[in-house]
């Protein structure tokens, strides 16, 4: 059980970066990278030198492990940021931050990814007015994403918003807290996507 519990963590220290999977603790000296970064196992102490395919799979594995995203829907995901104009890497990074999930969490009212898609997934949230219990659902720019009236009450969003009122909001969002909503002033940049990940690298991986 322990081991399971610690799940999360080894995906980070195998990473050797903070990839925030299990909500407050990950803002804590508690956190395992904080403590012990290295990767995970008998041999995680020694430096490995990553081939060129291993160290884009790495960067994949990374973005994959931070927005908590299987490898199916992955690829459309690159697939679809693919199709769009612009850079593909950003585009996929613009992609994998508009999931209302991801919103949820970024506005604090989900402790962690995971938490907000289970969230999502449970009716706490709506869209523009509507209900929407669909965590990969895309906001655009102008959605107002708020907690449902009849969720407002609800023991979990009052502590995740007390628990998460110091996190930075980025800027493409705009938390209104009184009312447990937030709005999409605009779609994420690149700049806005604070995950240290080469994104170009995730590209060539798919592109092979
Ligand atoms: Fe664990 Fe969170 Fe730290 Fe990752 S960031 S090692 S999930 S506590």
């Amino acid at each position: 059980m322990a081991r399971y519990k610690d799940e999360q963590c080894r995906v980070c220290r195998r990473e050797g970066q903070k990839l925030f999977l299990k909500g407050s603790r990950c803002y804590t000296d508690k956190c395992s990278i904080t403590r012990r970064n290295y990767a995970p196992g008998q041999n995680g102490q020694k430096k490995k030198k990553l081939s060129e395919y291993g160290t884009q799979l790495r960067e994949k594995q990374k973005t994959k492990s931070f927005y908590g995203i299987q490898e199916k829907q992955f690829r459309k995901y690159f697939e679809m940021a693919s199709n769009k104009k612009g850079i593909t890497g950003e585009n996929l990074l613009q992609l994998l931050e508009s999931r209302l999930d991801n919103v949820v969490y970024r506005l604090g009212y989900g402790s962690s990814r995971a938490q907000a898609r289970m969230l999502v997934t449970h009716g706490h949230f709506e869209v523009n007015g509507k209900k929407v219990d669909i965590p990969s659902y895309l906001v655009k720019a102008g959605d107002v994403i708020a907690v449902r009236e009849i969720r407002k009450d609800s023991k979990i969003i009052k502590e995740n918003v007390e628990a998460n009122a110091a996190r930075p909001v980025p800027e493409w969002l705009e938390k209104d807290e009184k009312t447990l909503s937030g709005k999409v002033i605009r779609l994420a940049s690149r700049e806005d996507v604070d995950l240290p990940v080469e994104e170009h690298l995730i590209v060539e991986l798919y592109s092979k």
